[in-house]
């Protein structure tokens, strides 16, 4: 785990953060993605700086270790002067070595953060799901320790102040608000009163607009008027053409490229739209006759559509 440097902000590892929950609900299922619907209780990986500081990270990363369904692994919990944050050695187990930065002796309250990020690098090596390349994994890591309920503890240890800013793992504040966003749209479930940093509750905030941004796009009916213009002149054109992509005006940042395509069938057959599933971002495909009611066949979600 990566930490230092000057905190990047907004959206730049969104495809990627996509992705990943694509690949964690096609890799876990629906039913074991729903196992995790509660999220790890601050009470139970509270650490404040009057706690023993080894037997307090044991305990924390047990909590962990449970919350994550991972019975009969043991962390061993150790401090060294370290470039990184923390780091974990992947082995085939039961007993795995996590090395935490010294600098965590004196910010116990982030170690809880620290370690879920770690665990979660042990639970993908287990259900053996990465992605190439470290960058792309650390952003797997980063989403599925937030969507599978422990991440809120990697944005809460966000905080700026004028002097020194603090933020661990790859994405963006804005980034874990997201991916923290879409869990509570999934879960129903508030994280917002579990923050204790002022900036981590803004960048959830920020996230949320953005997670809401994905269940209003068309052709889904919950689109907005500006959207539900384009998709039809987009839909008019690929009528013309037997087949189309509608063209987002590029460069026009936010609301640039539409996440819709329009596809004739192979076979001469009726024109489709595919579109993102607002939960788990696998592409849906409907046909183009109006309302069209869909299900996701990896999330389950039921998608109203005006194609
Ligand atoms: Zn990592
Ligand atoms: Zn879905």
């Amino acid at each position: 785990m990566a930490d230092g440097g000057p905190v990047e902000h907004g959206f730049p590892h969104l495809e990627t953060v996509r992705a990943a929950v694509t690949a964690l609900y096609r890799r876990l299922s629906y039913d074991t993605v729903q196992q995790f619907a509660t999220s790890v209780p601050p009470a139970d990986v509270a650490f404040c700086d009057t706690d023993d500081l080894h037997l307090g990270a044991q305990r924390v990363a047990r909590e962990l270790v449970r919350h994550f369904r991972l019975p009969d692994a043991r962390m061993v919990v150790a401090f060294r002067e370290m470039q990184h944050a923390a780091n974990v050695e992947l082995t085939a187990g039961p007993e795995y070595f996590v090395e935490l930065n010294d600098r965590f002796r004196g910010h116990r309250r982030d170690i809880g953060a620290a370690l879920a990020h770690e665990i979660m690098h042990v639970y993908l090596h287990r259900v053996d799901l990465s992605f190439p390349g470290t960058r792309d994994n650390e952003i797997l890591t980063d989403t599925a320790t937030t969507y599978l309920g422990a991440g809120w503890l990697l944005l809460d240890a966000y905080r700026e102040d004028g002097a020194s800013s603090q933020k661990l793992g790859y994405l963006t504040p804005e980034e874990f608000g997201y991916v923290l966003a879409k869990r509570s749209l999934a879960f129903g479930e508030d994280p917002s009163l579990w923050f204790t940093s002022a900036q981590a509750y803004t960048a959830y905030e920020r996230g949320l607009e953005r997670a809401r941004l994905d269940e209003r796009q068309p052709p889904l009916t919950a689109a907005g008027w500006t959207g539900r213009r384009r998709y039809a002149r987009d839909r008019r054109q690929a009528q013309g053409h037997g087949q189309g992509r509608g063209h987002g005006s590029a460069g026009n940042a936010g609301a640039g490229d539409v996440p819709y395509a329009f596809a004739a069938d192979p076979a001469a057959g009726p024109l489709r739209v595919t579109f993102p599933c607002p939960t788990c971002h696998q592409r849906i495909r409907v046909p183009v006759r109006g309302r069209v009611r869909a299900r996701c066949g990896l999330c389950r979600t039921v998608l109203e559509c005006d194609t």
